[in-house]
């Protein structure tokens, strides 16, 4: 079988490999349909390992994956069956260390990802435990495999605690913004989602939000704590991982407010420590999600087949995928998702 795999910095080999062996008990076989590309992807791609938990090479990339079961273990769950749709949950958590212990596996110290730190979907078949594998009813697998991004903006809104009325920010309108902009919405929230490029924000606009094309960090503070009353948003999400757009929305938000960091980057913040002090923020950061939040996501995600087209920028197929993740790496302002389909 195909299996496009990453074996060393900007280095993706396409590699004929054998097919794996029959799923054991728990486990199902499932062919992946399509592959979202992210920017942990890009971190993975470029040799950043420290960005993405130090994964070892060579590594099948994908965890953003809907799939197809192609073949059921012993004693699989009974709503499962061959040929059904599935998104993949891509964490496996160790259920002993101290997230574990308190209830956080998301954030495991020794979580494994797949497409990370396990192989991934950039391959034509994939065994993986049985409950890891949620049905999905989408006509478009490339929508099916929004599933799992949309579950890190559960998850934001989850840690902060975004409720109905409140007037939330959002920076960054790129998938990951996107996400959290709808997810938020769907909790009665309104949200002013900010970013420099047009074409997302019209796309930010389809979703329900308003929106504010990012200039400076002042002017689009000033604005952004107007829009919110005056006071300041009860909470801003990041969703950029720019210093420039953190140290923004810690302007804007609101005294006693949350800070939601979602967005992953390599790079320093430097933000005065007395701004945490006297406006007494919660700074909350989001890393991947639970279960509970998966699913959540599944549902957002058949509730807005067509809107969230629109996500989808750019396709390609498995034997690809080197130019895909070049594509995308190279050509932020058009991407907004590119998605590796089969072979
Ligand atoms: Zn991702
Ligand atoms: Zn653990």
């Amino acid at each position: 079988m195909l299996a496009a795999v990453t074996t060393g910095k900007r280095t993706i080999d396409l590699l004929d490999r054998a097919e794996p062996a029959p799923p054991g008990p728990g486990q199902v076989t499932v062919r992946p349909q399509a592959v979202g590309l992210c920017g942990s992807d890009f971190h993975l791609f470029e040799g950043q390992l420290d960005v993405v938990g130090y994964p070892e090479l060579p590594r099948v990339q994908g965890h953003e994956v809907a799939a197809v079961i192609d073949r059921l273990g012993p004693d699989a769950p009974q709503h499962l069956h061959e040929g059904q749709s599935v998104s993949l949950f891509p964490l496996l958590a160790c259920g002993e260390c101290y997230p574990c212990r308190v209830g956080r596996p998301n954030v495991c110290d020794r979580f494994q990802l797949i497409g990370v730190h396990v192989d991934g979907g950039l391959q034509e078949q994939l065994v993986i435990a049985a409950d890891r594998v949620y049905p999905i009813t989408s006509s478009r697998p490339a929508v099916s495999a929004l599933a799992e991004p949309f579950s890190i903006a559960v998850r934001a809104v989850n840690r902060g605690r975004i409720a109905s009325q409140e007037r939330i920010v959002v920076m960054g309108a790129g998938p990951i913004g996107q996400a959290v902009a709808l997810a938020a919405a769907e909790r009665g929230a309104h949200v002013l989602a900010i970013d420099p490029f047009a074409d997302r924000l019209e796309i930010s606009k389809a979703l329900g939000a308003e929106v504010l094309p990012w200039t400076t960090a002042a002017e689009v503070a000033e604005y952004a704590r107007e829009w919110a009353g005056g006071e300041g948003a009860p909470a801003v999400v990041d969703a950029t991982g720019n210093p420039d757009a953190i140290s923004a929305g810690v302007d804007i938000v609101a005294s006693a407010g949350r800070v939601v960091i979602v967005g992953m980057s390599g790079r320093d913040l430097a933000v005065q420590v007395s701004r945490f002090v006297e406006k007494e923020l919660d700074v909350l950061g989001v890393s991947v999600c639970q279960p509970h939040e998966f699913a959540e996501a599944v549902s957002i995600v058949q509730r807005h087949p067509e809107t969230l087209g629109r996500l989808v920028s750019h396709e390609f197929p498995l034997r690809s995928a080197p130019e895909a993740l070049t594509f995308a790496m190279e050509n932020p302002k058009e991407v907004m998702k590119v998605v590796i389909g089969s072979v």
